[in-house]
């Protein structure tokens, strides 16, 4: 996607630039990232001496894999641009190429390991079990001693 400069000659100019983008999916060195929604862009180009400083939001909707319980989940995301495009790099001055701005700051606002909830209980390491929709019946070896005195007297107590 292009932002028109055309009409942005003058320094100290500003031009604002509302646009909606779609795209299915963000890749980015081994990640591959599904967009959930479209991409709603806001926003403000600044004419300076020696740049254009791009400003302003994005928001979508991201399609993420829980890292702990491996469950797909809709994680909205509202991001806040700032960027400055060196007009001695750019090829041509009259349009700036916007995607790579957006896409490396949607990526680059993910942390390496995502999670569905900060409090995400994960998978029981036993069985698989998803432990945000229930516990299982696993016995699992890693009690608290604390408590140990105390499983002990309520398994004494079934028997
Ligand atoms: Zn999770
Ligand atoms: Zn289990």
């Amino acid at each position: 996607m292009y932002i028109n400069l055309s009409d942005l000659k003058e320094i100290g100019g500003k031009k604002e630039f509302n646009q909606e983008l779609e795209l299915n999916s963000l890749k980015f060195a081994e990640r591959e990232i599904e967009v959930a929604d479209l991409i709603e862009i806001n926003l403000e180009v600044f004419n300076t001496t020696d740049s254009f400083l791009v400003k302003g939001t994005i928001t979508s909707k991201l399609k993420l894999n829980c890292s702990r319980c491996l469950k797909e989940f809709i994680e909205p995301i509202e991001l806040a641009i700032s960027e400055e495009v060196l007009k001695e790099e750019m090829e041509d001055q009259s349009e700036l190429f916007i995607d790579e701005i957006i896409i490396d700051n949607i990526i680059l606002s993910l942390p390496m390991k995502v999670l569905c909830s900060d409090d995400c209980k994960g998978l029981c390491p036993q069985c698989g079990q998803n432990l945000n929709e229930g516990e299982c019946d696993c016995e699992i070896d890693t009690i608290d001693p604390r408590l140990a005195k105390l499983k002990e007297f309520y398994d004494k107590k079934d028997s």
